[in-house]
């Protein structure tokens, strides 16, 4: 068995809102990374895919790489919705597909096709009018090779599968009859496996973490990602590994980051003069006691909706992380992650350790880190390696919660 390093979420410039990403700055800042494979981003877009199959060579069975060592895995993200009985919204939900190879690629392109579905942007719609048409819909798509994978993506923000605006309870009021071949979930930056392991719809399934990024800059890249046990470098490995759940670990945003983590109102709303938000004790019915306005309800407190508590025991590991840009720019006290002197210390540390992701690993970061690092930088990275960080307070009505390192 060889353990490898996986992001398998990423969007291209295709994506829209951001510019165009070259696959050799993507192929440098994964060797910086550590990361062994790379879902290459919007492979279903006609044009993305022209370009994917003229840059990259296959070196492995359904691994594609760009001259060097990297090695990429076609990926792209689907938006499904579908009208359900009961809801009176559309529910909307994001999907990552994995890809075998370029064939099973143009077969997915062709049932789009053939349902109407327009295929003109990076991240397509697949809609359907119902639970009964979804279902036919998914496995077609799984029809098309054995190891096509559906996975949904990122499950607690809005437009996840268990978000707080489709409000479901269960998966399979959404898959039907389809639920037994969804076999993974994708923790997202939103939430982490300790928020979701009590989610009985979840107990059996596999966790994967990934960056979703948009950009191939440093602490954008594998600022999420799995670590997997797979029987060698190849597609059909991991697809296999991640279906029999042999994820060694997943490496994940703090959520108390994320802008919508608490159900709260933040001070600038209408009828505020200050910030309100609530961690376990919050009002049911939602209504803010300084504006009577309804709050939106936080990651927080839907994850906590969903658990059953007597599911204990945690088997998921996973540690919280802060991409080292973001450290070493916290540590100068400076903002941007691009600034020269931050680069320059980055680019001092990957010389001795090789990855960032070694660094992460070692167990002897103050003996290896020489004198040309700045004290308080090697502080703030043993501090963030014992995950002596919190976010306090933590994000809320879109608000980021605010990174303290080594308060303890
Ligand atoms: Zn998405
Ligand atoms: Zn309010």
């Amino acid at each position: 068995m060889i353990t490898i390093a996986a992001d398998l979420h990423s969007h291209s410039g295709y994506a829209g809102g951001v510019g165009k990403i070259s696959l050799e700055k993507i192929a440098a800042a994964m060797q910086m990374k550590g990361i062994d494979v790379f879902g290459t981003g919007d492979c279903l877009f006609p044009p993305r895919t022209a370009e994917l199959q003229k840059q990259l060579t296959e070196t492995s069975d359904g691994l594609y790489s760009f001259p060097g060592n990297s090695r990429f895995l076609l990926q792209t993200e689907i938006i499904i919705s579908t009208r359900l009985i009961g809801y009176p919204r559309k529910i909307i939900a994001h999907h990552l597909l994995l890809f075998p190879d370029f064939t099973s690629i143009r077969k997915v392109q062709d049932l789009f096709r053939k349902w109407g579905m327009k295929n003109t942007i990076g991240r397509p719609f697949l809609t359907s009018e119902n639970c009964v048409q979804l279902e036919d819909q998914l496995f077609e798509l799984q029809n098309v090779h054995p190891l096509l994978e559906i996975i949904p993506a990122h499950i607690m923000t809005p437009e996840g599968i268990f978000g707080s605006r489709n409000n479901l309870t269960s998966l399979k009021e959404f898959y039907g009859g389809f639920i037994d071949r969804i076999r993974i979930i994708e923790t997202g930056l939103s939430a982490d496996p300790s928020m979701l392991q009590q989610i009985p719809d979840l107990e059996k399934l596999t966790f994967i973490s990934n960056s979703d990024c948009h950009s191939s800059a440093l602490n954008r890249i594998g600022r999420e990602f799995s670590l997997i046990r797979c029987k060698h470098l190849d597609y059909p490995s991991i697809i296999e590994a991640l279906r029999n759940n042999r994820i060694e670990m997943t490496i994940e945003f703090n959520p108390a980051e994320g802008r919508f983590f608490l159900t709260g109102h933040r001070a600038d709303r209408q009828g505020h003069d200050q910030a309100v938000s609530f961690t376990d004790d919050y009002p049911q019915d939602l209504t803010c006691p300084i504006c009577s306005r309804k709050m939106n309800l936080g990651v927080w407190q839907r994850c906590n909706s969903l658990k059953n508590p007597q599911i204990t025991g945690c088997h998921r590991k996973f540690i919280h992380l802060i991409p080292l840009v973001e450290v070493i720019a916290s540590s100068l006290g400076i903002k941007s992650v691009n600034s020269v002197s931050v680069i320059k210390i980055y680019n001092r540390i990957i010389a001795i350790f090789g990855t960032e992701l070694a660094l992460w690993q070692s167990d002897q970061i103050e003996e290896q880190l020489d004198k040309r690092i700045p004290q308080k930088t090697i502080n703030q990275i043993c501090a963030v390696q014992r995950g002596d960080f919190i976010f306090d307070p933590p994000g809320f009505d879109g608000y980021y919660g605010n990174l303290l390192i080594g308060a303890h």
